[in-house]
């Protein structure tokens, strides 16, 4: 794996063909729109992909937060691209130079026992997370893909870019962790806490399986009035009103039937473990930075299923299979396009949704 990429500072000392810019972590509360060196082939199986579009994510801001301890100083955020393929390894069979692809959020190596078991997330070979995360990642103009063969979808035909930037990890983050592993099924109430992109890739998704009823929460109205747009049956803005009553009110007293938590705070974990009935299911997405309480001493007798999940992204496919027939509608998510370098203004107005509206944001050179 490579280290941390070294930022170049002052006039350029390379040849533009061997320096690019990119968006590059600096710790805490700190990044950079900055001149850094270009990627280039380390181990067989890699892909150097140019960049056609990418986007912002809710865990970039944990990362911005500190809440991701393992993306060091140095590191190039990012975990979503659509790109073009423009220069391969020896080991790669598949892709070609020149090829339009999907850049998933998660890499496999396809051979390990996880990878076998279509749960790339866990890859024991090197691959999982690791694109903006562990190695350089997406917001930039150039990223290296490794196991780019098993990692990247090829464009389809009839599906647009931005459509298909929601497929490197939104949608299926929203549908494998949320709606799959909280097993929403035909008749359910589905109570979503946050409705951020990944909350509302799991209100969209959900949808798949005819729920009763999909209860969106959330702290900010505008994130509330996008839920309603993308199919929840009912809002609560849980900093003005108690989401357990509407629950309650609409289960006779029971509880939701599944609880799916997309946000990543102790409470909003918490919440979720109230609003679900016995025999329920809560399904975590939220990526946590601190230790969340477990109210074991209410919930040991509920016989409730908790799940946690990093997204496989095994369901990409499937998913774009059904934007493809029309029965999946994803256009909406974007609402704000950027030139890559304006990623920090970007990086504002995703983080400032309250006020700006933004869900993705669209990030071009
Ligand atoms: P986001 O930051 O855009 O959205 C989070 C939403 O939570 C916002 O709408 C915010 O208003 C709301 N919120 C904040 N505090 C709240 C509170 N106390 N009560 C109710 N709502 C509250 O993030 P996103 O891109 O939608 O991602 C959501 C979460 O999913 C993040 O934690 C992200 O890191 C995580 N994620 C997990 C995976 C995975 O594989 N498990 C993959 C991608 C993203
Ligand atoms: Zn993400």
């Amino acid at each position: 794996m490579s280290n941390s990429t070294a930022v170049l500072d002052g006039t350029r000392t390379q040849s533009d063909k061997e320096t690019m810019y990119a968006l590059v972590y600096g710790g805490p509360n700190q990044k950079k729109w900055a001149q850094v060196p270009k990627p280039s082939i380390i181990d067989d199986t890699d892909a150097i992909i140019r960049v056609d579009i990418t986007t912002i994510c809710g865990s970039d801001l944990h990362i911005l937060k500190g809440d991701v301890p393992e993306v060091t100083v140095g590191r190039i955020l990012g975990h979503e691209a659509i790109g073009t393929v423009e220069s391969v390894g020896p080991g790669v069979k598949i892709l070609k130079p020149g090829q339009r692809v999907v850049v998933s959020c998660i890499s496999s190596c396809s051979i390990c026992r996880f990878c076998r078991e279509g749960r790339f997330g866990q890859c024991l070979n090197g691959g999982g997370w690791i694109l903006g995360h562990l190695i350089d990642g997406t917001q930039a103009e150039f990223v290296r893909v490794p196991f780019c063969d098993t990692s990247t979808y090829p464009v389809p035909t009839g599906v647009s870019d931005e459509e298909l930037l929601m497929f490197c990890d939104i949608i299926p983050t929203g549908y494998e962790v949320g709606v799959l592993n909280g097993a929403v099924a035909p008749g359910d109430v589905v109570a979503v806490v946050g409705a951020g992109p990944v909350g509302l890739a799991a209100i969209k998704t959900a949808q798949l399986f005819s729920p009763r009823a999909i209860v969106a929460i959330d702290l900010d109205d505008k994130r509330l009035d996008q839920a309603r747009k993308f199919g929840a049956d009912y809002t609560v803005n849980n900093g003005a009103n108690d989401p357990l009553k509407q629950i309650m009110a609409l289960t006779n007293g029971l509880g939701a039937d599944v609880a799916i938590e997309a946000v990543g705070l102790e409470s909003t974990f918490e919440l979720a473990t109230t609003l679900v009935r016995a025999c329920g299911h809560i399904a975590n997405i939220g990526v946590h930075g601190a230790p969340a309480m477990l109210h074991l001493e209410k919930l040991w007798g509920k016989d409730v299923t908790i799940t946690t999940g990093l997204v496989d992204t095994r369901t990409v496919r499937d998913l774009l299979g059904l934007v493809e027939s029309k029965k999946l509608d994803v256009a909406a998510f974007v609402t704000h396009r950027f030139k890559l370098a304006e990623i920090i203004d970007a990086y504002e107005t995703f983080s400032t949704a309250g006020k700006t509206g933004a869900l993705k944001v669209v990030l071009a050179p």
